[in-house]
């Protein structure tokens, strides 16, 4: 039973993928009264976990970068990223395969990867270029870092305190951001040579969009995991969200799994105050984050004119992607913890996926062999493998049930051909597989999409629904369909953005004295 003393000073989660945790520990740290409600009957939505004869699979993310987000969350509990996660820090970050044969690790050092580019293309210029692009990519994160992290934002009047800091070196710090100009564009014209090229359009893939509609400032990435690393967090991925969830209990947050919202209630002036279950409950809150993807909370949920307001019916959905999880009787002692295959065109695989809207018949597999980190992932001598395609997301003709057994082969022969595992068919003794319409249906997203929203528009593509809602009062959006976007650390962050706003906004008062004393939050958490 819901603790309906504390009434309208409750705050609503919907949803406890890691969006919505970092919310709900971020509130419940400031004081507040928090219950959280997840349809599913596990927490951490797709960093969800598959253990089946003796293998444990992530099944969904599986690149940890950017652990400051993490961290800033359990300082808002005084509590040290340290003790509560045991992270390994991994590089070479990934191992790349090529169609020619080449194989290219990618370094978290900058010059040893410059002279590493340089051997690899037996072009000087090429090391170079790489250390330029690396240049540009870390003043576009430090831009990032000062106009887009770490705050709510929907658009480029958000970024700006026109009154306040809107001067000359603003002017100058915007123009920089190459607006109008590619990811793609940039990287090519820094490294030309097409497999350093290839290999630096992935990191775009975090994001689930093409490099050559994404606008430049998505550089940035590349600079946030060479300088925070690529880490591991031994007990899997999925050990984030178990690590967050404990915490939020510790800090008195109610779950309610296994149950879905269905409608977020309004009052006469369109504020929030409750929400319905798919028990038929109603329950009375104070105000609401919505962890669910960020058009279907307003369509689905909120309705109405404020729905009509939000618009984005025909918003881009980022794509999806078929994941097969493979148990085998032996390791592969040259793969990495994580690999890249690549596809022999980058422009033809991003054509297919993001305008064709087909599976591309050459994919790039993103390979993670996490046995090379912990090999109790798989019985001894064994591998956990995990392999991701990116497809386009769902289409209504689109029949993975019918797909799915050909495009397994292509997968398996490329990695068979590409990536020196030419025995992995017999070596299979476990399998699974997760396709679109099996995201589609688990996480209740946008068309399949994994990564919410596509970040498509050399201008305005790296904008997403803000995370204080500017058409309800009360509601408060945290996910990979909100600002600042998607992936581990970006939902994270946009948890604790949505969390912190709705926190500082006031609306909802504290039932409980903060974990930290406000001196000693501003000490403590500021990135
Ligand atoms: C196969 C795969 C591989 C990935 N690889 C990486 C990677 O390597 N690195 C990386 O950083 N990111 C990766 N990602 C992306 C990353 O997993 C996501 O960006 C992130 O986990 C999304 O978190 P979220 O909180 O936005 O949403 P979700 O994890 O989707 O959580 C939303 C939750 O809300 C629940 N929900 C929805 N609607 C309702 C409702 N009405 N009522 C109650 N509950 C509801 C859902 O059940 C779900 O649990 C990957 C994703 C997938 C699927």
């Amino acid at each position: 039973m819901l603790n309906q003393r504390n009434g309208s000073s409750r705050i609503g989660v919907i949803g406890g993928g890691l969006g919505g945790l970092a919310a709900a520990c971020t509130l419940a740290a400031r004081g507040h009264d928090v219950v959280l409600f997840e349809k599913n009957e596990w927490l951490g939505g797709k960093a969800a976990v598959l253990e089946e004869d003796g293998f444990r699979f992530d099944m969904g993310p599986t690149i940890l970068t950017v652990p400051r987000v993490l961290r800033r969350i359990f300082s808002e509990a005084d509590r040290r990223l340290e003790d509560e996660l045991d992270l390994v820090r991994l590089d070479p970050q990934w191992r790349c395969y090529f169609e020619d044969g080449g194989v290219l690790d990618l370094n978290e050092d900058v010059d040893l990867m410059g002279r590493t580019i340089e051997k690899f293309t037996g072009d000087p210029k090429q090391g170079e270029g790489y250390r330029k692009f690396l240049e540009l990519s870390e003043h576009l994160h430090r831009v990032s870092d000062k106009f887009f992290f770490w705050k709510s934002v929907e658009g480029i009047r958000d970024t700006l305190d026109m009154s306040n800091s809107f001067n000359l070196q603003t002017l100058k710090e915007v123009a920089s951001l190459r607006m109008g100009r590619s990811v793609a564009g940039v990287i090519r014209k820094h490294v030309p040579d097409h497999r350093v090229s290839q290999m630096l359009d992935h990191f775009t893939q975090y994001v689930g969009s093409s490099p050559y509609n994404s606008p430049a400032v998505l550089c940035s990435i590349a600079h946030m995991q060479t300088e925070g690393g690529v880490w591991y967090p031994i007990g899997g991925t999925r050990a984030v969200p178990e690590a967050l969830a404990k915490l939020a209990g510790e800090l008195g947050v109610e779950f309610r799994t296994g149950t879905g919202v269905t409608r977020i209630l309004l009052d006469d002036n369109e504020r929030v105050r409750g929400l319905v279950t798919d028990r038929g409950e109603e329950i009375e809150l104070g105000a609401v984050v919505s962890n669910m993807d960020a058009v279907r909370t307003y369509h689905e949920l909120v309705g109405g004119k404020a729905a009509k307001r939000f618009g984005r019916e025909t918003a881009e959905p980022a794509c999806s992607g078929v994941v097969l999880y493979l148990g085998l009787n032996k390791r592969y002692d040259h793969l990495q913890h994580h690999n890249f295959v690549f596809s022999k065109d980058p422009e033809e695989e991003f054509d297919w996926i993001y305008q064709r809207g087909e599976p591309a018949p050459d994919p790039t597999a993103y390979v993670a062999a996490p046995s090379f980190s912990e090999p109790g992932v798989a019985p001894p001598g064994g591998e956990a493998l995990y392999v991701l395609v990116h497809t386009p997301y769902l289409r209504p003709h689109h029949n993975w049930a019918e797909t799915l057994p050909a495009y397994r082969k292509t997968i398996i022969d490329k990695l068979a051909r590409v990536a020196g595992m030419e025995d992995i068919e017999d070596r299979i003794v476990y399998e699974s597989a997760l396709t679109p319409q099996g995201i589609h249906d688990r996480y209740r997203v946008l068309n399949g999409a994994i990564y919410g929203l596509a970040s498509h528009g050399k201008f305005m593509g790296a904008f997403k629904p803000g995370n204080r809602s500017r058409q309800v009062e009360g509601l408060y959006l945290a996910g990979g369909a909100a600002h600042p976007g998607p992936g581990m650390p970006m939902v994270m962050m946009s948890g604790w953005i949505a969390g912190d706003t709705l926190d500082r906004d006031g609306i909802v008062e504290r039932v409980r004295t903060p974990s930290l004393s406000e001196r000693h939050e501003m000490a403590t958490v500021v990135p």
